[in-house]
């Protein structure tokens, strides 16, 4: 490589050399001869630099399929020095070209379809497991909207929505049976990625799993009422006298009873777990509801606990009666079960920022904290013996979490040890509707 120095003593010796000559022609033969000779020189030494640049604007051209034309003095180093930047940017590119592959062969190999779509939805790359998701194709359908190749209005509106914290279930994506957990992940600004994964085996053997304890639960539900019936009757027989019989006779009613209980627990769980049942909404008259489960609740207590019902506000909710009567008398028989004889329970309806808030508060033996977070899982317990000696199934509080979940609701659990909880259940704003003296104003 030449310094700037080289440069301009190689750049100056033909002027330099021309310049002598001609003055030494001037002085010999005069002026025109040397000026004539100056000029002619110069033009040849313009032509030549002319035919360099038109030689490097060839080269320039396809500087990969031409070789780079050689040369002696100032060109040469011109040539050299843009040939050395040509081959240092093939070996960059093939570079980046080998670490994209490479990212292309582990995107590929992902156990989940990946579509990077760009601001606008349309699709930048994907890899084959996406192709088959979407039944795309990564060559040809590059460049297209992504809601075009993937129509299903939920997908649609999934993305329009741009929420994209939860995932969206996809049933019958491309092909039926097919079922797809997708999620997208914004990033670099509004792109996206789109995540896809086959979750069509999970689902087929959660749905077996559903079937299997509804279809057990159901076939159970009859053998049990008629031994239940016997046992009841056999225990009313006058003619029973044998106290051991009547006291086992007994026992036998109080399980059987139990077993009663906990297959009505889970058909009903079955049944708030089936995809295809939908919510049935109406209007729902909470003041009506509460009032009857603070009836039912004060039968239960049997005077063993002071029950208060605060109806704050008069706001019905937009639900399924059935399920919220379910939901509500459950925390409403938990508060009696787990609250020691004396101790005050109150149910209250009320508002909080536009939500409608249902909640049952006691002062009952409260919950550890590390136990509050599973509550709501199946089968549960704090102290299994008291759940069992009160009647209780475990199921109880599952069943109140898929209703919230039903109704969009949030379930929130206060409590301390030793001194009581509080079980609420919040609306979202849009299911609360509004009071007669609202509508008639507005
Ligand atoms: P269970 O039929 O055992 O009551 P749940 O699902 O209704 O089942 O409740 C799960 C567990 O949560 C209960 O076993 C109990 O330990 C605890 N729990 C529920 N409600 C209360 C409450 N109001 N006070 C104290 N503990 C409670």
């Amino acid at each position: 490589m030449i310094t700037v120095i080289d440069f301009w003593r190689r750049a100056l010796v033909f002027p330099f050399a021309l310049l002598l000559v001609s003055l030494l022609l001037w002085a010999l033969a005069g002026a025109l001869p040397a000026a004539l000779f100056f000029g002619v020189f110069l033009l040849a030494r313009l032509v030549f630099h002319l035919r360099q640049l038109g030689l490097l604007e060839y080269w320039l051209a396809d500087p990969e399929g031409r070789p780079a034309p050689d040369d002696t003095g100032l060109w040469e180093e011109v040539f050299a020095r843009l040939n050395r930047m040509m081959r240092l940017n093939r070996v960059e590119r093939a570079r980046h070209n080998a670490a994209l592959q490479h990212m292309e062969q582990a995107t590929s190999a992902l156990p989940e379809g990946v579509v990077m779509l760009d601001e606008a939805d349309h699709i930048e790359w994907c890899n084959p497991l996406a192709e088959q998701h979407f039944g795309l194709d990564c060559v040809r359908d590059i460049g297209q909207q992504i809601t075009y190749m993937a129509r299903q209005p939920e997908f649609v509106q999934y993305l329009a929505m741009r929420n994209f914290s939860e995932p969206l279930v996809l049933r019958g994506a491309r092909q039926d049976g097919l079922t797809l957990s997708i999620k997208l992940i914004p990033y670099s600004g509004n792109k996206k990625l789109l995540i896809s994964r086959d979750n069509t085996r999970f689902e087929r053997i959660e749905t077996m799993r559903r079937d299997f304890v509804a279809n057990v639960s159901h076939e159970l539900r009859t053998p049990l009422t008629v031994v239940n019936g016997f046992v009841e009757t056999l225990h009313d027989m006058p003619s029973l006298e044998n106290d051991m019989a009547r006291r086992a006779l007994h026992l036998m009613g109080e399980q059987t009873q139990r077993m009663e209980r906990l297959v009505n627990d889970l058909l009903t769980l079955s049944k708030l777990d089936n995809a295809l049942n939908a919510l049935q909404e109406e209007k729902v008259d909470m003041a009506a509801l509460l009032r009857a489960l603070y009836h039912e609740g004060q039968a239960l207590s049997g005077n063993r606990h002071s029950l208060q019902l605060e109806l704050e506000s008069s706001c019905a909710v937009l639900g399924n009666a059935e399920e919220l009567r379910s939901a509500f008398s459950n925390l409403v028989s938990n508060a009696i079960r787990y609250t020691p004889q004396g101790g005050e329970i109150m149910l209250r309806w009320w508002e909080q920022d536009g939500q409608p808030v249902f909640s049952v508060r006691d002062s009952g033996i409260g919950i550890a904290p590390q136990h509050i977070p599973r509550l709501t899982e199946r089968f549960y317990r704090v102290d299994r013996s008291r759940s069992r000696e009160t009647g209780g199934t475990g199921l109880g509080l599952a069943i109140v979490k898929h209703v919230a979940n039903r109704h969009q609701a949030r379930l929130e659990i206060a409590s301390e040890e030793g001194k009581g909880s509080t079980f609420s259940i919040a609306f979202p704003a849009k299911r609360r509707l509004p009071l007669p003296e609202e509508e008639a104003s507005a």
